[in-house]
C-alpha cells in the first residue's frame, strides 16, 4: 500500500496525537508502545512508529534508516521493560489479506498463556 493511503484518524494516529488515551509501555523519540485493549495473551502489547507508515511494507520502504534501526531497537527496549526477553513473539499483521485491521504500522510482543 502507497504511503499516499495514509489516514491521520486510523485509532493509532490519535493515539499518537494524544486525542485517544494508552496504557503507555514504552517511548522514546521513535516509537510509542502500549497495550493491546483486546490482549490475546497475558502480555499483549503493540509498539507503534511516530511517523505516518502504513504498514511494515510501506515502514521497510520508506522510513529513513535512522527511524527503522530507533523503531527496532524500541521493540526490544519495549520487551526488556515488559520483563518477557526469556520468551515472546513479535508478529506484524501485513494488509487487509494479513490481518491487518489498523493502519498505522505496529508490532505485537505476545508473551504467556493465552487469555
Ligand atoms: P492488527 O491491525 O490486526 O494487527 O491489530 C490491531 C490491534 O489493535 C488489535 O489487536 C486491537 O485489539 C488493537 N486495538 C484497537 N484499538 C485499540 C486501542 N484504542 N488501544 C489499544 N489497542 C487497540
Amino acid at each position: 500500500m502507497p504511503a499516499s493511503a495514509y489516514d491521520r484518524s486510523n485509532i493509532f494516529a490519535r493515539i499518537l496525537r494524544g486525542e485517544l488515551p494508552c496504557r503507555k509501555v514504552y517511548e522514546d523519540p521513535f516509537a510509542l508502545a502500549f497495550h493491546d485493549i483486546h490482549p490475546k495473551a497475558a502480555v499483549h502489547v503493540l509498539v507503534i512508529p511516530k511517523g505516518e507508515y502504513v504498514s511494515f511494507v510501506d515502514f521497510t520502504a520508506d522510513a529513513p534508516a535512522e527511524m527503522q534501526a530507533g523503531f527496532w531497537r524500541a521493540v526490544a527496549a519495549t520487551a526488556r521493560a515488559l520483563g518477557v526477553e526469556p520468551g515472546f513473539r513479535l508478529a506484524a499483521n501485513t494488509g487487509a489479506a494479513g490481518g491487518q485491521v489498523v493502519f498505522h504500522f505496529h508490532v505485537h510482543i505476545v508473551s504467556g498463556p493465552r487469555t
